[in-house]
C-alpha cells in the first residue's frame, strides 16, 4: 500500500534496515522513545515506552518464575572484593569487567568494594548460612536486579555497562536436580520468549569456552535476529559444586553425611528488549507482537465537522469497552496533530492495532482495524469490536512468531565442508549447522578466520557421524554456528 505523503516525510528519520541494519537499529530505538544515552559512558537510559516493554517481558516470566516454585529476594549491590575471589574460575572470568568502590563516607575502604557482576558470590555466601540439614532445600530464589559489567564497546540495549535482568539462583541436595533445574528454566525461558515475545529460539548447550564463568554447564537461547546475526538470548547455568565449595554450602544429607549443595544459577535481561526490535521491526519502525506491547490498540479519531461531540465520545467508549476486556489502548485525541502524523508515529512506535474512526463511521456504527505487520485494513462493525480486536491480536501475535519461525528457516545452514562453510559464512547466512570434532582449538579457528562461534550445541536428536569442518577429524556434535551480537 503507498504511504500518504506526510508520512514518509515522519519515517524518513528512520535508516532503512536494507541500508544500514545497525543505524537503522539505532535509529529505533532513539524515534520511538524507547532509551536514550546518559552522562556516564555505556549506560543507557530507559525512557518510559522502552521501560513499559521491559515491564511487561518482566512480568511474563515473573509470573512462570512462581509458577514453578520460585520466589524474589533481593542481594546488595556490593561484594566485597574477598567474596568475589573465592571461586577462582568466577574472579577470571569477571575480572576485566569489574567496577570498584574504593572510597566512601570520604575514607578509603579497608576492603574494596565490587559493584556486582552478578550475585554468585554474595547469594552462596548466605546460601552458607541458611543451608543446614536437607530439608532446607531446595532453596529456588530469583532476584530482579541491575548489574554492572564495564563494557569497552555498548549498543543500548544488546550491551551497556549496567543493564537489568533476573538472575535465579537455586541450590539442590543432587546433581540430578540441579540438573533438571538447569534445563527446566532453560524450558521456561523457551517458553515464555517464544509465546510471549514471538521470538523462535533455539535451546542447546554450550561449549566450553563459551561457558560461563565457574559453571559446569552452561546452556543456552539463541535467537536470529533480522540482519542474520544470532542473539544469545538468556543463559541457564548447571554450577555442580563449584560455588558451594568456595562458599562452603554445606548440608548434612539424609544419611547423616556432610555434603556440597549442587548449584544452578539462570539470567535474562534488558537484552530482550534489543531482541524484540530486531526480530520485529521493519523500514517504519518497531514491530510489537501484541503480549508485550504497552499499546496494544491505538484509536485514532478522524477530526472532521463537529468531532468532539459526535466522535469523540464514541471513540472514548471503544476505549473503555477494550479497557475493560484487559486491552492495553491508547486513545490519541491530541488536537496539536493530524491523523496523517499519528498513523505514521504509532505504526513507527510499533503499537499491533489502529483504530480508524471517523464521522461516517460513527454514522455507519463501524470503525477500520489496520494491522500494523501487513497494514492490511479490516472495516469491522462496532458491536462486534469486543471480539474481533482480542483475535486480530491473537493472530498478529502468531503471525509474527510465524513469520520469524520462517526467517530463520530460510537462513538456516548444514553444510559439510570448510570451503562450503567459508563461503556461505562470507555473507549474513544466519545459523550455519556443522559437523565439529569438539576442540577447542576448531572453534577458535573458526572464529579467527570467519567471526562465527558455536551459539550452541542442540539438545535434541542429533546427525551422528561426519567429520569436523575445520579439522577432518570425527564429529562428536552437530554445531549451531553464526555470527553473533
Ligand atoms: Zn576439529
Amino acid at each position: 500500500m503507498p504511504k500518504k505523503p506526510e508520512n514518509d516525510a515522519l519515517v524518513t528519520e528512520i535508516t532503512p534496515r536494507s541500508q544500514d541494519f545497525s543505524r537503522w537499529y539505532l535509529d529505533v530505538v532513539r524515534r520511538a522513545e524507547l532509551a536514550d544515552y546518559s552522562p556516564v559512558k555505556g549506560c543507557m537510559v530507559i525512557r518510559p515506552y522502552g521501560y513499559a516493554i521491559w515491564e511487561l517481558i518482566q512480568q511474563a516470566f515473573d509470573r512462570r518464575f512462581k509458577a514453578t516454585g520460585h520466589v524474589n529476594a533481593y542481594f546488595p549491590l556490593f561484594i566485597p572484593e574477598g567474596l568475589l575471589q573465592k571461586e577462582a574460575d568466577h574472579v577470571e572470568g569477571f575480572s576485566p569487567q569489574v567496577a570498584y568502590v574504593t572510597h566512601a563516607g570520604g575514607e578509603a575502604l579497608e576492603e574494596k568494594l565490587v559493584v556486582r557482576p552478578t550475585s554468585e558470590a554474595i547469594i552462596g555466601t548466605m546460601y552458607a548460612k541458611w543451608v543446614q540439614s536437607w530439608r532446607d532445600l531446595p532453596i529456588l530464589i530469583n532476584q530482579w536486579a541491575n548489574v554492572v559489567r564495564w563494557e569497552k564497546v555498548t549498543r543500548p540495549f544488546l550491551r551497556t555497562t549496567e543493564f537489568l535482568w533476573q538472575e535465579g539462583h537455586t541450590a539442590h541436595e543432587t546433581e540430578a536436580e540441579a540438573e533438571e533445574e538447569t534445563l527446566k528454566m532453560l524450558g521456561v525461558y523457551q517458553e515464555v520468549v517464544e509465546s510471549e515475545l514471538a521470538m523462535p529460539v533455539l535451546t542447546g548447550r554450550k561449549t566450553d569456552s563459551e561457558r560461563f564463568a565457574g559453571a559446569l554447564r552452561t546452556y543456552s537461547i539463541e535467537a536470529l535476529m533480522g540482519d542474520g546475526r544470532a542473539l544469545q538470548a538468556g543463559t541457564s547455568h548447571n554450577l555442580g559444586q563449584n560455588f558451594a565449595k568456595a562458599f562452603e554450602i554445606k548440608f548434612q544429607a539424609r544419611d547423616k553425611s556432610l555434603q556440597y549443595v549442587w548449584g544452578t544459577s539462570w539470567g535474562v535481561s534488558t537484552r530482550l528488549v534489543g531482541g524484540l526490535i530486531m526480530t520485529h521491526g521493519d523500514d517504519s519502525g518497531l514491530i510489537l507482537p501484541p503480549r508485550v506491547a504497552p499499546y496494544q490498540v491505538v484509536i485514532v479519531p478522524i477530526p472532521r465537522g463537529n468531532w468532539q461531540e459526535t466522535v469523540l465520545p464514541k471513540a472514548q467508549a471503544i476505549r473503555d469497552e477494550l479497557t475493560a476486556k484487559g486491552i492495553r489502548v491508547m486513545l490519541d485525541d491530541r488536537d496539536s496533530q493530524t491523523p496523517g502524523w499519528k498513523y505514521a508515529e504509532w505504526e513507527m512506535r510499533g503499537v499491533p492495532l489502529r483504530l480508524e474512526i471517523g464521522p461516517r463511521d460513527v454514522e455507519n456504527g463501524q470503525v477500520v482495524l489496520v494491522r500494523r505487520d501487513t497494514r492490511e485494513k479490516t472495516p469491522t462493525p462496532m458491536a462486534e469490536l469486543a471480539t474481533r480486536v482480542p483475535a486480530l491480536l491473537d493472530d498478529l501475535q502468531r503471525a509474527l512468531f510465524e513469520r520469524a519461525v520462517q526467517f530463520r528457516q530460510e537462513h538456516t545452514t548444514r553444510v559439510d565442508s570448510w570451503d562450503e562453510f567459508k563461503a556461505v559464512m562470507e555473507g549474513r547466512p544466519g545459523f550455519v549447522i556443522a559437523p565439529w570434532c569438539g576442540s577447542a582449538a576448531c572453534e577458535a579457528e573458526v572464529k579467527a578466520e570467519t567471526q562465527a562461534t558455536i551459539r550452541n550445541l542442540p539438545l535434541g536428536e542429533q546427525r551422528s557421524g561426519g567429520a569436523c569442518i575445520k579439522c577432518g577429524k570425527a564429529a562428536v556434535a552437530e554445531a549451531y554456528f553464526a555470527k553473533a551480537y
